[in-house]
């Protein structure tokens, strides 16, 4: 063995090999992939091979396409055949909002290239001939499903590997790994140190304990899993000659049953609701290839369903029963990605579908590594998206909660429950009591919209009870003024010697002058937006250099692992995220001014205060920093404060605003504001796949500034040459259900979709249902009255382009 390497990959899974051929592909060849027994012996070996497209989140759909058109390259290269079958599989609805679900993977798979489409039951039969017809009202069917065989997958991908240049080393345990100070790290092993520039932490069942070499405290948790392989079954072997093809997967969302052929039986598995993590806290390294013992009693509430949907499978005798653990993370995505802080750390972990999934997190790791970008969104597997708030309790209760309800719907308007209260802003109880129904904003609870009591959310696709409240909350904020609780935005500290060169470097805008604020995207080298920040100048003779940048909550880990990325070695600049250290409130509407100039003795009239302004400001005696800014579109300030006084001025507030109509707005209202205002926002319209002239933050890149800030050159390049998508804002003739995010579009009448829709929803005050998302740039400039469609729910709903916002179109409201 080697002791040295560009990268060493611990654990020989899918995953660890899926990663080893990826990198040796991208060109990455002095590697090893290390294995503590022998390759698959984790969960890999008795995993049942299912394969499928559908995934809630549609970057991950696309990754999860690629890795199952990936098979045939991967046993081409290495001789191994991948055992795989493709069979078609059918996902069955039960009733009308299942349906609804369906038509809405459907819909987007017209956009992603997925060739799904609906069938009916008696077509269904004829993929899968077990289910009772009665139990379920339509069926999708997918033609890419099927089943492989996981052992011949992992070595087809190892044997590909070592092809390419690879090595692997089984019987090799990693006991250790030691950051050397200088990027590079030590990996002990049982068979001595290697000294890698790059380590990835492949680690599957052991993954948390791996992370923990490195002092890290993964967010994952094992959950053991049953599927049971049955006898011989009647009516098998007659469709298989009768038909020429085997039975082909389906999934049973109501009964919580996945099931296809398997030999002359068939293999039943359950997501079961009393389901059981799996050794909490530490796996023990002696587990080996050996499974759990089933547990029937568990399991037997989800079978007494299935027998109900699939009578034929209640006579059966079951050959097998297997009980195994694998692990997944709090939402149920990977956890991929270089980890912030710790340069040459990259984790591959909480892999909950490595057959499904394998080949698109190899792919976007090694892309990563070697070229500096995964080369797609892959957000929802960023292991950047939880935060050390993600404790071993809080993933512990997530985890559960996710894995009773993957086969359950998560409607849009649904805050799931599990681990919360978590977070809470000082005012939390206060909001509460005034009706506030909260929901979850990367683990802090924050209002969503205000209701009277026994009023709640009914879960759905359409719009439901908050529609009226959360209109009048538009109405109110847009008629006087309203308040909203800022405190989850993501803020960071920006200071020192080196702070105002650093930050041109980072930003595309102009650094704005001390007092001053502006909207600062910052771009990759490769010119696409990878934040979407506004910047203020809070620099006096006091403080030196500092600047405050303001962004996305979510993405806090993902933004400082960018920032200490690129800070300066020589310790002249300083990034500090104070999160809830630094509370917010906003107010805005166009009382506002006139609600703070009863707090102040300051000159805020529009010139004592213009737009953009900010400055420290006492509010009745309390040290707060006020910024004269709105993401609502309408006269409005932002006040910062320490945690320690937003009750205070939350009170004062309502106190002085109560005369002027002041009411609390939600995150909803805030979203139906912002639409017709036109604003995007991180996440949605702002992501790292679209450069800013496509998302129209262009005109915040400077092309004059000195600094050569990141991206700059490729920016131009996109600038001159004009991108090829747009980010557009259309009117919908919706009925009782607006867009939501991810509806495809269609222009002029087409069959096939050319765009995607990134936000949508109801535009209180302008009484118009609208949507944003992106369509070809040649397209965008046709204003015609219904010239585009959006497929909401099944139904294609005329859509017109709004090229100016709905809402003060002039801006005058937000400027004077
Ligand atoms: C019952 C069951 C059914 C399943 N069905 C499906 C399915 O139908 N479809 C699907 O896509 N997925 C399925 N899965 C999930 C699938 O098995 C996992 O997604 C996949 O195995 C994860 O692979 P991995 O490489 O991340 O982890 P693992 O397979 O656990 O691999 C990790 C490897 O790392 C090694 N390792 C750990 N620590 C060290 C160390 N310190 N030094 C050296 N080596 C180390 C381990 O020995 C192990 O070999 C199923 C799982 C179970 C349990």
């Amino acid at each position: 063995m080697k002791n040295t390497a560009q990268a060493v990959v611990i654990g020989g899974g899918v995953v660890g090999a899926s990663v080893l051929y990826h990198l040796a592909r991208e060109g990455m060849t002095d590697i090893m992939l290390l294995e503590r027994d022998v390759l698959t012996c984790g969960s890999s070996w008795h995993a049942a091979g299912g394969f499928h497209t559908i995934n809630g989140d549609p970057n991950v759909a696309k990754l999860q396409k690629y890795t199952i058109e990936l098979y045939k390259e991967i046993e081409e290269l290495s001789g191994q055949s991948c055992g795989v079958h493709r069979t078609g599989g059918i996902m069955l609805a039960s009733d009308e909002q299942r349906m609804e679900w369906l038509r809405m993977s459907l819909a987007r798979g017209k956009y992603l290239g997925l060739d799904l489409r609906e069938m009916g039951l008696d077509e269904a039969l004829e993929v899968n001939p077990f289910f009772d017809k009665s139990k379920f009202v339509g069926a999708i069917y997918d033609p890419l499903d099927g089943h492989l065989d996981p052992y011949g997958v992992t070595h087809a991908y190892a044997k590909s590997a070592r092809i390419l240049g690879a090595a692997i080393h089984e019987q090799t345990k990693v006991e250790d790994t030691v950051p050397n100070g200088d990027g590079t790290w030590t990996v002990v092993t049982n068979k001595g140190d290697i000294h890698a520039e790059n380590v990835v932490n492949c680690g599957g069942l052991w993954a948390r304990e791996v992370g923990r070499m490195a002092g890290l405290e993964l967010p994952i948790l094992a959950m053991e899993h049953h599927y049971l392989l049955t006898e011989s079954l009647t009516g098998v072997a007659e469709f298989n000659e009768r038909t020429g093809r085997e039975i082909g997967h389906a999934v049973d969302f109501s009964a919580e049953l996945y099931t296809r052929q398997e030999r002359d039986g068939v293999l039943i598995g359950t997501y079961e609701q009393d389901c059981k993590p799996w050794h909490p806290h530490t796996t023990p390294w002696n587990f080996g290839s050996e499974l759990l013992e089933p547990d029937y009693d568990r399991i037997m509430p989800s079978l007494e369903k299935i027998f109900e949907h699939f009578p034929a499978y209640r006579d059966v005798g079951i050959r097998q029963a297997i009980n195994g653990p694998f692990v997944f993370a709090p939402d149920g995505n990977p956890m991929i990605g270089p980890m912030r802080g710790m340069p040459g750390y990259w984790c591959a972990v909480g892999v909950m579908a490595g057959f499904s999934q394998g080949g698109g997190v190899g792919l976007s790791l090694a892309n990563w590594m070697v070229h500096g970008d995964p080369g797609a969104d892959i957000w929802a597997m960023d292991v950047a998206r939880y935060g050390d708030w993600a404790t071993m309790r809080y993933t512990n209760k997530k985890v559960r909660e996710n894995y009773s309800r993957r086969f359950q719907i998560k409607f849009p308007n649904e805050e799931l429950r599990a681990g919360r209260p978590h977070k809470t802003t000082p005012i939390h109880d206060r909001l509460v009591a005034e009706g506030a129904r909260m929901g979850d904003g990367w683990g802090l609870e924050v209002p969503l919209w205000f209701a009277p009591e026994g009023v709640e959310d009914e879960h759905s696709f359409r719009r439901s009870a908050d529609f009226e409240y959360v209109g009048a909350e538009c109405r109110a904020l847009r008629d006087g003024v309203g308040v909203i609780e800022a405190s989850g935005f993501a803020k960071y500290i920006v200071r020192g010697e080196g702070a105002e060169a650093w930050l041109d470097g980072m930003l595309a805008c102009r650094l704005p002058e001390p007092g001053r604020m502006a909207l600062a995207p910052m771009l990759k080298e490769d010119g696409k937006v990878i934040g979407d920040f506004s910047v203020a100048n809070l620099t006096t003779a006091r403080t030196g250099p500092k600047y405050k940048i303001l962004g996305a909550g979510n993405a806090e880990v993902y933004h400082m692992r960018w920032f200490l990325r690129h800070l300066p070695e020589d310790g002249s600049v300083e990034v500090v995220p104070v999160g809830l250290g630094m509370c917010g409130l906003a107010v805005a509407g166009p009382k506002s001014r006139e609600l703070l100039s009863r707090l102040t003795d300051e000159d805020v009239s529009n010139e004592g205060m213009r737009f953009m302004d900010i400055r420290d400001m006492e509010l009745d005696g309390i040290p707060c920093i006020v910024g004269r800014v709105s993401f609502t579109g309408d006269l409005g300030y932002e006040i910062w404060m320490r945690p320690e006084y937003q009750r205070r001025i939350y009170d004062l507030l309502h106190e002085h605003g109560a005369g002027l109509g002041i009411r609390n707005v939600g995150m909803r209202a805030f979203l139906s504001l912002r639409l017709e205002k036109k604003f995007g926002t991180w996440g949605r319209e702002y992501r790292p796949i679209y450069s800013p002239v496509e998302c129209g933050l262009d005109r915040f890149c400077s092309t004059r500034k000195e600094a050569d800030y990141i991206g700059r050159a490729a920016f131009e390049k996109a600038k001159a040459e004009g991108g090829t998508l747009r980010l557009s804002t259309f009117t919908v003739d919706a009925d009782d259900a607006d867009a939501i995010g991810d509806e495809p579009v269609f222009h002029d009448g087409d069959a096939a979709a050319v765009g995607w829709i990134t936000s949508g929803g109801f535009a209180h005050a302008a009484g118009r249902s609208v949507a944003m998302g992106y369509i070809p740039r040649e397209m965008a400039g046709d204003t015609g009255e219904g010239a585009f469609e959006i497929e909401i729910l099944g139904q294609r709903r005329k859509a017109t382009v709004a090229d100016i916002p709905l809402f003060d179109a002039d801006g005058s409201r937000m400027r004077s």
